[in-house]
């Protein structure tokens, strides 16, 4: 059975599902989006999602049809229909079909896209092993030019990056920001356990903020570890005692090696598997 994709209240099957080569978002990446994940028919921290892509669309100008209400329903109903219970959500809002030029006032019906699929993790040898990562020489987006805050359709920077790991074969890479200060991973944030304390870029490091980077914050407190949010640069990293990744798709990931530096003794820390334990119980209840 063909997969059905929500376009703006209609479900169309996968190849049928289709929007209009002049939409903004797709000429100009002028949109915004979520990626999120159901476990057992629950999506994980939906408000949280919804909020992040109303803030995302506020600050870009761009007016989501209909209330957060009813987008929470769209996003049910897509699994629903689909009949899926673990799975991983995408969620797209473009600024919809205007003409050639930039003038988004011409934009008249955002679009407003759901895609429900099954989940394509990582092989599983990089959760028991660990990923080892490469500084990208592109540095991240800064908040003046457009505020990695926003998670918009304008993914270039990330890929550009994601490819310069690719041609020295790692699949993840660490981004700077433009003061040479460890920002996130192209498609993840980062963490380090240091001396005890976990620490993680603040949010005008020039990141986006994780929803899974948040939950880890509050389940280490949970957990009586100590948690700073602080600048941090690839030295920190390189003689931290672990390392790992969030984000919705991957959950938590150990980094073992860092620019060919390995972290702490190059294995995935007993900390990083602590929290992963306690996240798979807090997605999973
Ligand atoms: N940073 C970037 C650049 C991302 O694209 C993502 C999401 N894929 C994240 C961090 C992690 O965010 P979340 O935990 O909300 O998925």
């Amino acid at each position: 059975m063909s997969i059905k994709i929500y376009i703006s209240g209609q479900y169309f099957d996968k190849e049928d599902a289709k929007i209009s080569v002049f939409d903004h978002g797709f000429l100009y990446g002028d949109g915004v989006f979520e990626g999120m994940r159901a476990y057992s028919g629950k999506v994980f921290r939906l408000e949280e999602h919804i909020t992040r892509l109303w803030e995302s669309a506020k600050s870009i100008f761009l007016k989501i049809p209909g209330t957060p209400a009813d987008v929470i329903n769209a996003v049910n109903d897509t699994l629903k229909v689909n009949n899926l219970t673990d799975a991983y959500i995408r969620l797209i809002v473009t600024r919809g079909a205007g003409t050639l030029g930039l003038d988004a006032d011409l934009c008249k019906e955002p679009q407003i896209i759901i895609i429900a699929a099954q989940l394509a993790l990582y092989p599983s040898e990089f959760y028991e092993k660990g990923l080892e990562i490469v500084t990208a020489s592109t540095t991240r987006t800064n908040a003046g030019m457009l505020s990695p805050q926003i998670k918009s359709l304008n993914y270039l920077n990330n890929i550009m990056a994601k490819i310069e790991g690719h041609l020295v074969g790692c699949v993840e890479v660490l981004l700077l920001n433009s003061k040479g200060e460890v920002a996130e991973a192209s498609g993840d944030n980062i963490f380090i356990w240091k001396r005890n304390v976990l620490h993680t870029p603040p949010a005008d490091a020039g990141i986006l903020e994780g929803i899974t980077r948040r939950v880890v914050l509050e389940l280490a407190e949970e957990l009586g570890m100590k948690t700073k949010e602080a600048p941090m640069t690839r030295h920190d990293i390189y003689t931290a005692d672990e390392c790992f990744l969030t984000g919705s798709a991957a959950e938590l990931i150990p980094v073992v090696k860092l620019d060919g530096r390995i972290i702490g003794d190059g294995k995935p820390g007993a900390v990083m598997k602590k929290l992963l334990e306690r996240f798979q119980q807090e997605t999973r209840k």
